[in-house]
């Protein structure tokens, strides 16, 4: 069977990462988070001091040492972890999803170089297929011909509540108001950006798991993969 390529997108904190995460489980494939590539430059900037305290990017300082930020994963060491993302070599996989680097990463992530050099290297990483890669723009501007698109989408409350949870269940403390606020601010930048910005690909399969369990949903979403497998 021909390997396919699975475009997962929709918006902040939809359950995207957790569904792809579970179908590249099952199919064997492999899982990029294109989102984590956004935050380890987020977090270079911030940490370089490219980030003012009103938000605003360096982006002249950004766009210079690109050349010296590389991004990898290491892969999950036990089937309860998740994969690492690797920035300069340095596993920076907690740091990146921190409060700090989601309020600074979309103005990052509307900048085209940033977007240029992180399109190509996903390109890169699943030009062979076999990838499930979830984001913003993976069906319409790094894999427009993917053989499945998902665009997946939840209210903004169920959404910072998913957040909010997952944060303090990690022993973050931060109060809801801000992440629902931190998740319709990204939503807004990411959906009026220039450089492709968050938007439906016309031929993805809309999927709404606000009222899902994970279950149905990685039921749906399998379905739907099979289906893609053997069209292609
Ligand atoms: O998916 P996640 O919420 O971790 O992504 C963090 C941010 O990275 C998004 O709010 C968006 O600004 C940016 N992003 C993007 N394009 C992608 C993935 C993420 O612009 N393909």
């Amino acid at each position: 069977m021909k390997k396919i390529r699975v475009a997962i997108d929709g918006y902040s904190s939809s359950g995207k990462s957790t569904m792809a995460r579970r179908l590249a489980a099952v199919t064997g494939y492999r899982y990029i988070d294109s989102g984590a590539m956004y935050r380890a430059v987020t977090l270079y900037a911030l940490d370089h001091g490219m980030v003012g305290e009103d938000g605003t990017v360096d982006e002249a300082a950004l766009v210079a040492a690109l050349p010296e930020i590389h991004i990898d994963f290491a892969p999950a060491i036990s089937p309860e972890d998740v994969q690492h993302t690797l920035l300069n070599g340095t596993d920076v996989e907690t740091e990146i999803r921190r409060l700090r680097v989601s309020n600074a990463v979309s103005p990052v992530a509307a900048i085209p170089a940033v977007r240029r050099a992180l399109v190509s290297l996903q390109q890169a990483m699943g030009g062979e297929g076999g990838i499930v890669m979830d984001g913003r723009d993976i069906g319409t501007t790094v894999f427009p011909d993917a053989e499945l698109k998902i665009f997946v989408n939840a209210s903004a409350e169920t959404r910072a509540q998913r957040r909010f949870k997952e944060m303090t269940d990690k022993g973050s403390q931060v109060s809801y108001a801000d992440v629902l606020a931190n998740v319709v601010r990204r939503d807004h930048i990411d959906e009026t950006r220039e450089e492709s910005p968050l938007r439906r690909a016309d031929d993805a399969l809309d999927l709404d798991n606000s009222t899902m369990s994970i279950e149905e949903q990685d039921a749906w979403l399998l379905n739907a993969f099979r289906a893609a497998e053997k069209k292609a």
